[in-house]
């Protein structure tokens, strides 16, 4: 089952159902859920569109527990779609999140032991463009592991089950690391190009990126070490660079900032928000991560009022 079925949930919901397993999509937008049921999930990629049969429900699940739940709203969410998709999650229960941001691995705790408990990230990009349809973009890889040595037969099952189901995979004895090399990630390139309203590739132009970035990568990296985690900050920054490429990541608008063109809340009590709260009970100093996360929240509150959204066409004459 699929616990927030949005962009990700319906393309990994989607795909299982293509390779022949049982899958129900649970979700709170009426619409959605009544466009899935009523003609399948729309499915619009490379090749073309296509028609997926899936079930679809709204939030709360029945008291029927599923082999495997994946949790895939977004991180604002996941406690309560957690307690709504209890009825569920039963004794035997895999649990999965692919979720960006910190704080989703804690909340789903509550619901499953470590070693029923598969945690990382998804590399692909997807978009919820309607009810009941979305766009799969790119083939990028999907890399998780189990929290407890115990899971790693569990999650190697799941994973052939992607695998099998043409979602590139690969398994990982260190879920955590990969979940904060993603954190780091998000952490820079989606707040800075949300304050700049960029696209990734325009970061070329500017020469003090590297010293904007290592800013929040050392406190980030400082705040995984508290907590037993090795963030490495050398290819952090390698990774981001590599996507000033145009042929790397093209017009690509990061997520947070298509979020805010959008008026959706961002994850960003997720990202910086967390690095900043997690550092302040640590006794570490994270400035920049706190003050980034205030100029989001900023944005969040400010958005409609930005000046070129009120003079499209750019200074006034
Ligand atoms: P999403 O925004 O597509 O969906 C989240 C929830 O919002 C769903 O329950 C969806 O039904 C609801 N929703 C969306 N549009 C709505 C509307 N117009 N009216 C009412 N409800 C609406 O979320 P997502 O992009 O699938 O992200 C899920 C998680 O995966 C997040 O943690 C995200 O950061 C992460 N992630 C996303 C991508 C991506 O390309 N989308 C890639 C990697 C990781």
């Amino acid at each position: 089952m699929i616990a927030g079925a949005g962009a990700m949930g319906c393309r990994y919901g989607g795909a299982l159902s293509e390779a022949g397993h049982e899958v129900l999509l649970l979700d709170g937008w009426a619409a959605h859920v009544a466009a899935i049921n009523d003609r399948g999930l729309r499915v619009t990629d490379e090749a073309g569109t296509r028609l997926v049969p899936v079930r679809a429900a709204l939030f709360p699940a029945a008291a029927d527990p599923f082999d495997l739940v994946i949790v895939f709203t977004k991180a604002t969410a996941t406690a309560a779609v957690a307690a709504a998709s209890a009825g569920a999650i039963g004794p035997a229960t895999l649990l999965l999140t692919l979720q960006n941001g910190l704080g989703n691995v804690e909340a789903l705790r509550v619901y499953a032991p470590d070693d029923r408990l598969l945690a990382g990230v998804s590399m692909y990009g997807t978009e919820l463009i309607g009810p009941g349809h979305i766009t799969a973009l790119g083939s990028g890889e999907t890399l998780f592991g189990p929290l407890a040595a115990a899971g790693r037969a569990a999650a190697d099952l799941v994973g052939s089950a992607l695998a099998d189901a043409g979602i590139p995979t690969r398994v990982t004895a260190d879920a955590m690391e990969v979940i904060w090399a993603k954190v780091a990630f998000n952490c820079v390139m989606n707040t800075v190009c949300s304050i700049g309203s960029i696209p990734v590739s325009a970061l070329a132009l500017y020469d003090d990126f590297d010293a904007l970035a290592m800013s929040v990568l050392d406190e980030i990296a400082a705040v995984a070490r508290a907590e037993g985690v090795t963030v490495d900050t050398a290819s952090a920054l390698g990774v981001m660079k590599a996507q000033f490429d145009p042929s790397a990541s093209g017009s690509h608008l990061a997520s947070m900032l298509q979020d805010l063109m959008n008026g959706r809340r961002t994850e960003i009590a997720q990202l910086n928000g967390a690095i900043a709260a997690r550092a302040t009970e640590h006794g570490i100093d994270a400035p920049a991560n706190a003050l980034i996360a205030r100029l989001i929240g900023l944005l969040e509150a400010t958005w409609s009022r930005r000046v070129n959204s009120l003079h499209p066409g750019g200074a006034r004459q």
